[in-house]
């Protein structure tokens, strides 16, 4: 069997769901759109259905997957719906879509006058310029949805552009242009993702939004105090099952484009970017074998990657190779391909994955 394992710790997932909610305060919808975030949705909301207060996808097809899994805690729609035809689906599930333009507006007011009792989060484009009402508009997209007698409940809701750059004021004045329309609007708010709930303590409402660090990975780029407790969940996990010894001056890999520097011992294992390792991350990117670090050597190639087992005299066929996880952590590899440990998460494929 090829060896590409992703462990998934579910111990740690709750850990960290509960570290995010004890450091904002009051409720947290844990984000597990993207199958969560490339750890499994179903099992993931399992895991954390005993203490979550709610989840949120993107879509209804994952809020459908969530139900059908036995989950039976409110579920809220990031994208909101994209058809009129969606909103049964809504009311028959009970679940909370965003409404973010004036599109899905009207489709909630053109629902029957039987549909009654909807709850929905109303978001404001308070800065990041890609969703939601401008705040000119907000009040009034309030006031109809209130009105239109489909709805009982608003959540009103924003969300940050740079919550993950601690120093610049982005976030403030998002904060200040959502808080200056809703300070006089009735409902609970919610605004924080993981940058916001571990470094801008005015972005903690009566509702947290955690995504990225459930998954145990800091948003930030630079280490952060408030990220220290949190736990690894996925553990992606291959094993060496080739070697071969050269001299100095030998090309390695597609395009020759690393050259051995001395006597070099060179393992193959079995990960590519067919498995949604990234192929920007050759040449430099730690590994770690049997817990040890070194490095890969050469291109990334679609199922196998060569790594530096030069000054590891005792791995050989069989040692376990580390992609990210405990000793690797995830964000290190996504800066040697130039991207977020988020699109890592959620490209992994192939892996076979095992929940513990
Ligand atoms: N809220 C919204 C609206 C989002 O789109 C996301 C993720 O993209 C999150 C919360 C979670 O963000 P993070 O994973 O940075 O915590």
């Amino acid at each position: 069997m090829r060896p590409l394992v992703a462990s998934i710790r579910l111990d740690n997932l709750k850990h960290n769901y509960l570290l995010a909610r004890s450091q904002h305060g009051g409720r947290a919808l844990a984000v597990v759109k993207a199958n969560a975030y490339g750890h499994g949705a179903v099992r993931c909301a399992r895991a954390l259905a005993d203490v979550a207060d709610g989840f949120a996808v993107a879509s209804i097809e994952e809020a459908i997957q969530l139900r059908e899994g036995g989950l039976d805690q409110p579920i809220v729609l990031l994208e909101g719906v994209f058809e009129a035809e969606e909103l049964a689906l809504v009311r028959q599930h009970g679940f909370w879509p965003v409404v973010q333009s004036a599109e899905q507006l009207a489709m909630i007011e053109a629902l029957p006058a039987s549909a009654r009792g909807l709850t929905v989060w109303l978001k404001m484009d308070s800065g990041m310029h890609r969703a939601g009402f401008f705040p000119e508009h907000y009040a009034a997209a309030h006031q109809r949805l209130m009105g239109c007698g489909k709805v009982e409940r608003i959540v009103k809701m924003t969300h940050f552009a740079r919550a993950d750059e601690p120093a610049d004021s982005a976030t403030r004045t998002q904060i200040e242009t959502f808080d200056s329309v809703c300070a006089a609007l009735p409902g609970d708010e919610s605004v924080a993702n993981s940058a916001a709930i571990m470094a801008h303590e005015r972005a903690h409402r009566q509702w947290a939004r955690p995504g990225i660090m459930l998954y145990g990975a800091t948003p930030f780029d630079t280490s952060h105090p408030a990220a220290a407790g949190l736990r690894p969940v996925m553990r992606l996990t291959t094993r060496v099952f080739g070697t071969r010894e050269l001299p100095a001056g030998q090309p390695v890999g597609y395009g020759g484009t690393f050259v051995t520097e001395r006597p070099t011992r060179i393992g193959l294992i079995a990960c590519g970017y067919a498995d949604g390792y990234p192929r920007l991350a050759s040449t430099g990117s730690p590994v770690a074998v049997d817990g040890v670090r070194t490095r890969i050597i050469g291109r990334v190639s679609m199922d196998m990657i060569t790594i530096d087992l030069t000054d590891l005299p005792h791995a050989g066929i069989g040692s376990e190779v580390e992609l990210w996880g405990d000793a690797v952590g995830v964000n290190e590899v996504a800066a040697h391909a130039g991207t977020i440990g988020y699109e890592l998460l959620c490209n992994v494929k192939r892996a076979r994955f095992e929940y513990s």
